[in-house]
């Protein structure tokens, strides 16, 4: 396999709303040059700080509706009365550029994502509790009490799916928690299929200290 095969990594991160999914992955992409960030396409509204293109590709319904049709998305799903769906060509391109991609999607997208793409390792946020969920989502001010609620029942719905994940980690403190997620992309990197190069140089060490061999012999 040359360089230009070689494919990257296809990581999910899922959990629930409020969990710190968004600081785990800007503090993992400042420790690891090689992460990309798949951005989403949504109907929900940008939150204050929230810029179209690096957060999301803020969309109308029928525009999301549009590329459903058209069978853009790896996977897409409903959340919060409002769609989220990822690109599939965007993430194809940053595959076969062999960049790690991370997509931060919730339960039904991963499950879409585990059946089309088997290859992907799908990761698990949990918080320390409920409790200091509620908390997390009441303190960042950034929802409203309805849409709290709604976020706090679909957690609650995501129970049975976390056991479907290949890993869970739990963010008690965020630095703690970024190492874990390293530790665990820096094993899946170490999976034989992503080390066909290094395996393939291997072999070739053989052939040419056998080569030399020969040629030694034939001295
Ligand atoms: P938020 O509105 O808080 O940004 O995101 C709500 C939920 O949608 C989060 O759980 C987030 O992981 C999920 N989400 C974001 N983008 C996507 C996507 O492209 N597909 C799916 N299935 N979920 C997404």
């Amino acid at each position: 396999m040359t360089e230009a095969q070689k494919q990257g990594q296809l990581i999910v991160i899922s959990g629930p709303s409020g969990v710190g999914k968004g600081t785990l992955i800007e503090e993992l992409q400042k420790r690891r040059d090689d992460l990309c960030f798949s951005v989403s396409y949504t109907t929900r509204a940008p939150r204050e700080n929230e810029v179209d293109g690096k957060h999301y590709f803020f969309v109308t319904q029928r525009e999301f509706q549009c590329r459903v049709e058209q069978g853009d998305f790896l996977e897409y799903a409903g959340y919060a009365d409002n769609a989220y769906g990822t690109s599939r060509s965007q993430v194809e391109a940053m595959l076969d550029r062999g960049q790690t991609v991370i997509l931060d999607i919730e339960t039904k997208g991963a499950m879409q994502v585990r059946e089309r793409r088997p290859d992907a390792t799908l990761i698990y946020i949990l918080p320390p509790s409920y409790a200091e969920l509620k908390a997390r989502l009441y303190g960042r001010k950034t929802e409203d009490e309805a849409s709290i609620r709604k976020r706090l029942a679909q957690a609650k719905k995501d129970l049975p799916y976390i056991s479907k994940y290949d890993f869970v980690v739990v963010n008690c403190q965020v630095a703690l928690a970024v190492n874990e997620l390293n530790e665990i992309l820096c094993a899946v990197g170490r999976k034989s299929c992503y080390m066909q190069d290094v395996i393939q140089q291997y072999n070739r060490s053989f052939e040419e200290a056998e080569a030399t061999g020969r040629t030694q012999q034939a001295q």
